[in-house]
């Protein structure tokens, strides 16, 4: 089945065309969505399946219902609740931050913020991910977060609680284009799957790879841990497409791929 979808990579400049429809095309926050591309050349993600072109989107978190443009294609979000999490954070230096450690962060943040700009289009996503860690989910994608009482940003990753050391493999193949102990991320791993795909590994006890090593799927990259603002051993796993940090548990689901083709929505 795999190799029904071929990626085309012949192009690289946004040119999608539209037919005039009273339909609009629509996604749930932080989801994957596929649309039938007409032979469009792209910098998103352009999948051949079945003898169509479809253009895979990520969509962003949304505070509320509202039209994003993604490339050149306006896409209403939907608003999904999806529930809050409140969390003790002990440590108040790692909440309330000092200059210096504040200074710290806002780098650390330039400098994932630079890497998640990455487009290697010498690697094709296969988007059949595979569990980075055997574990148990304890905090989903979108969660509304309170840190000691106190309203946060969203949770826009996957937290799998796990033992200390418990192994964390790629679930994908791709590049690491970034590793560093962080402020608020501790051990960190960046991987850049190609074609915008790029995912995030924290608070890792160790790190065993190098940026510019390519990784394979289920690869070992190091191990669970505690490292930077954490309430426990856990894997915080993110996932970018298209810039957008998308709900991570979405590509994990059976026949991912299959069901998004089905579910795809006409731009022609
Ligand atoms: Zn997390």
């Amino acid at each position: 089945m795999r190799n029904n979808y071929a990626l085309c990579l012949l192009s690289l400049m946004l040119i999608v065309s539209y037919k005039a429809s009273a339909n609009e095309i629509s996604g749930i926050s932080g989801d994957v969505i596929a649309l039938k591309a007409n032979a469009a050349s792209t910098e998103n993600l352009i999948f051949k399946y079945d003898q169509s072109d479809y253009l895979i989107l990520g969509l962003p978190y949304v505070y509320k219902t509202s039209i994003k443009t993604i490339g050149d294609v306006n896409i209403k979000v939907q608003f999904k609740n999806f529930g809050e999490s409140r969390i003790t954070i002990k440590d108040v230096s790692k909440v309330d931050l000092n200059k210096k450690d504040r200074e710290r962060a806002n780098a650390e943040a330039l400098l994932i913020r630079a890497a998640i700009q990455s487009y290697d289009t010498s690697i094709s996503p296969s988007f059949y991910f595979k569990n980075p860690v055997e574990g148990i989910i304890s905090s989903r994608y979108g969660k509304k977060r309170f840190i000691n009482e106190k309203p946060r940003s969203p949770h826009l990753a996957l937290d799998i609680a796990a033992n200390l050391g418990v192994e964390v493999s790629a679930p994908l193949k791709g590049r690491v284009i970034l590793t560093g102990d962080f402020f608020y991320t501790g051990n960190t791993i960046l991987i850049d799957h190609g074609f915008g795909l790029i995912s995030s590994y924290s608070h890792l006890d160790s790190s065993i790879v190098k940026e510019g090593q390519m990784i394979q799927q289920g690869e070992v990259m190091g191990a669970v841990g505690e490292t930077g603002r954490v309430t426990g051993p856990h894997l915080h796993w993110t996932i970018y497409l298209n810039k957008e940090k998308i709900n991570p548990e979405n590509l994990l689901k059976d026949n991912f791929l299959q069901n998004l083709f089905k579910a795809s929505q006409d731009i022609l």
